[in-house]
């Protein structure tokens, strides 16, 4: 087993591995899936993720996307369009992290899959418990395992964890997948909200986000979810219209961690790093989470071929992303209560430019950016 131990073979784990065996490092990914699969995301790549691919040496362009420049945010009956000050890409997370996990196995990176770390433990110096495998005991680990906690590496609370995700793709009707071509709608609803987009292959992804108690009141499940969001939402009840399902059940996620960032203690490991949503995980309709995780990626690989220490490496991640993932949970709480998400539609609707505005405050900071 190499050295350095990468858990998770997400984008984040990916583009770690890929950065550090680029500088020549014998580095091993740990996925516990043995192929592709799809994953739970709304599946917009931001142009700063899309930065952060290209200088890992992958071009977006070759994932052959969908390209969005136009957001509709939707309330009801009633929507907002305006063009984004960006351009962004709809790509499945099966085509995309795979892309980049292949590419970190070009870049060098040994990938092991198939394989589950069960546990972490540092007393005694870092020992990994592995499925199938046993216990090994690298030099390092980066602890790219997603949003949720792993056994010995328990991480804080997070600022509200009662979140329900689902998603479903859908094969639109022509004439709908004509009228969201180019497109994010972004709807909003009482106790919740949507994405809805195309990927690559014209497949449309509807993600969305509920309060469990909502959840409860539809009855538990996603069609009664659904039909409540159509019954409220007749723009996305037309797109939807003849529209065949793809997935046999919806993806769904259960206490999504928004707000959640990781702060270093003194007692710290000096042998971790945590990176994606391991280190932080920011509100989704940001559509920034990639961003971030590619991010960490890219400043852990810094900090470590510099020789700095895990706990800098925390502290300067915090740093930059804190004010980031604030802005988004007031944003989006701002979204949830009736009363101010009347107002921030109202506003958008005179200046659709306060979305733009409402969009650059939650992006990885420029003078972040590696
Ligand atoms: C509802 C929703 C919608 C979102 N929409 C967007 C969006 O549109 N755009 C955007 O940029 N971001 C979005 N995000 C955020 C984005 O999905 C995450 O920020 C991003 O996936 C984080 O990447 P990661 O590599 O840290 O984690 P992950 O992508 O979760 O990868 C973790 C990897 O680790 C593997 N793994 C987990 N546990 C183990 C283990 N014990 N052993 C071995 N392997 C393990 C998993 O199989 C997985 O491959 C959304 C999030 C949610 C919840």
């Amino acid at each position: 087993m190499s050295p350095i131990v990468i858990a998770g073979g997400g984008i984040a784990g990916a583009a770690v591995a890929a950065g550090l065996a680029r500088a020549g490092l014998d580095v091993t990914v740990i996925e516990r899936e043995t192929g592709p699969t799809d994953k739970i995301c709304g599946e917009f790549l931001s142009p700063e993720a899309q930065d952060y691919l290209g200088k890992l040496g992958l071009d977006p362009a070759d994932l052959r996307g969908h390209q969005i420049s136009e957001l509709a945010l939707v309330r009801g009956g009633d929507q907002i369009r305006t063009k984004l000050p960006f351009t962004g890409i709809g790509i499945s997370r099966r085509i995309l992290d795979e892309a980049v996990l292949t590419h970190a196995a070009h870049c060098g990176a040994h990938v092991l899959r198939g394989h589950r770390v069960i546990s972490v433990s540092t007393e005694g110096g870092l020992a990994i418990d592995l499925s199938g495998m046993g216990q090994i005991r690298p030099r390092n680990l980066f602890l790219a395992t997603g949003k949720h906690e792993l056994r010995g590496q328990s991480r804080g609370t997070a600022s509200r964890n009662d979140l329900v995700g689902f998603k479903m793709y859908f094969r639109l009707t022509p004439t709908s997948e004509a009228m969201l071509a180019g497109k994010i709608a972004l709807v909003l609803f009482r106790h919740g909200y949507a994405g809805f987009q195309l990927v690559e292959g014209r497949k449309a992804n509807l993600c969305l986000l509920t309060q469990r108690a909502h959840l409860q009141n539809m009855g538990g499940d996603w069609r009664g979810l659904l039909s409540d969001l159509l019954a409220q939402n007749p723009y996305l009840g037309q797109l939807l219209t003849g529209a065949a399902a793809l997935l046999e059940r919806p993806l769904t996620i259960y206490r999504v961690p928004y707000g959640y960032v990781y702060r270093p203690s003194p007692s710290d490991s000096a042998q971790i790093f945590r990176l994606g949503d391991q280190a932080a995980v920011i509100p989704s309709f940001t559509g920034d989470g990639m961003a971030i995780a590619l991010h960490s990626a890219a400043l852990a690989v810094s900090c470590f071929l510099a020789g700095e220490t895990a706990s800098a490496y925390h502290q300067r991640l915090s740093a930059d992303i804190s004010g980031q993932i604030k802005r988004a949970g007031q944003l989006y709480s701002f979204a949830q209560n009736g009363i101010t998400q009347m107002a921030f539609f109202g506003l958008a609707k005179l200046w659709p430019a306060t979305l733009s505005f409402a969009a650059s405050l939650t992006r990885v900071p420029l003078q972040a950016r590696l």
